[in-house]
């Protein structure tokens, strides 16, 4: 498990790469939730989503020598993109390997960066393998999208933030993949107030943590087209941290609609002027299409990111009125 210190001390060490973002209520929410809602914007984040928090800790946690040979990261795209963006503003070299899912702006984003971009196989366990191939053979430092304590802990410092912003809520709801996001927010809230519910909210399909919480074990899953794309990937059969945090911290997970996760960006934009890609609007949508029991007396909503494909965007909000 990782100790709580790990996110303190994420957060002198990340402060200067990292935004502290915006946390905004939500009266249209509040409504159909009976209860206050407020959204935690990360989408303001320089690379458009939190993942820059991770990376950022592990990076800079990295011995001299280690960040003189360089990093590899193999990802969707958020997690490519803050490691290309970090290692750049840091003067380190940064490969990143994908598999031909990445949406076409995501790929563009990341060489914008500076990442050099790997392009391999058809799914993250093969961006995986090839990252691994770069360490073994010339000596990168692979950064873990996920399961790693400093990734954990660089998450979790959006938790103490939260924590600053409203000491009264109740209950966070996070989009769930491997577990990153929803470990560290949980570690640092529930330090504070194990009371705090913590939701996690995934796809429909492919919802790899939901379904190995079931089996009790990691299992591993087809992944399939969701608006969420960024929630796509497994957890790893040989997942060390997240399986664990998220089994012990926590409260609740569920299923989100692709009709749901559509509303959610298309509510933002209309009533917030705010770009959200799928899996950062699937807890607006969650809310909206009443997909979680009760949200409790505060609720905060975790918009994750806004890095999706422009078409594929204005294919969902465009009959938004
Ligand atoms: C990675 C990501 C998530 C999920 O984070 P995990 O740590 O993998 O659970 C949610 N939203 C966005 C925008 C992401 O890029």
């Amino acid at each position: 498990m990782v100790p709580i210190q790990q996110v303190w001390e994420a957060r002198r060490r990340i402060g200067t790469l990292v935004r502290k973002t915006s946390f905004r209520e939500c009266p249209f929410l509040s409504e159909p939730s009976k209860g206050r809602v407020s959204l935690k914007m990360e989408t303001e984040q320089p690379t458009g989503a939190f993942k820059i928090r991770g990376a950022a800790n592990k990076i800079l946690s990295l011995s001299d020598e280690e960040q003189a040979r360089g990093v590899v990261a193999y990802s969707t795209g958020n997690h490519g993109l803050a490691v290309a963006y970090v290692a750049s503003q840091l003067g380190i070299d940064a490969h990143i390997c994908v598999s031909n899912r990445v949406p076409r702006a995501k790929a563009e984003a990341i060489r914008k960066f500076g990442g050099k971009l790997e392009i391999y196989g058809d799914s993250q366990d093969d961006a995986g393998r090839r990252a691994r191939e770069l360490r073994d053979h010339e000596g990168l430092t692979v950064i873990e999208p996920f399961d790693d304590p400093h990734v954990i802990a660089g998450q979790g410092t959006i938790g103490l933030e939260l924590l600053e912003e409203a000491p009264d809520i109740d209950t966070v709801f996070v989009p769930l993949s491997g577990g990153g996001l929803i470990s560290g927010i949980a570690l640092s809230v529930k330090a504070n107030n194990p009371n705090v519910r913590i939701v996690g909210l995934s796809m429909e399909r492919g919802a790899v943590m939901h379904e190995s919480l079931k089996a009790g074990r990691p299992v591993e899953i087809a992944e399939v087209e969701t608006l969420a794309d960024s929630l796509l990937g497994g957890i790893g059969r040989d997942n060390r941290y997240t399986f664990a945090m998220v089994k012990q911290y926590v409260d609740e997970t569920y299923l989100v609609s692709e009709a749901a996760i559509a509303d959610g960006m298309k509510f933002l934009m209309k009533r917030h002027r705010i770009v959200a890609e799928g899996a950062a609007a699937i807890g607006v949508g969650a809310l909206l299409h009443q997909t979680v029991p009760a949200t409790g007396k505060h609720a905060a909503v975790i918009v994750s990111g806004k890095n999706v494909d422009p078409a594929a965007y204005f294919k969902v909000v465009n009959d938004v009125s």
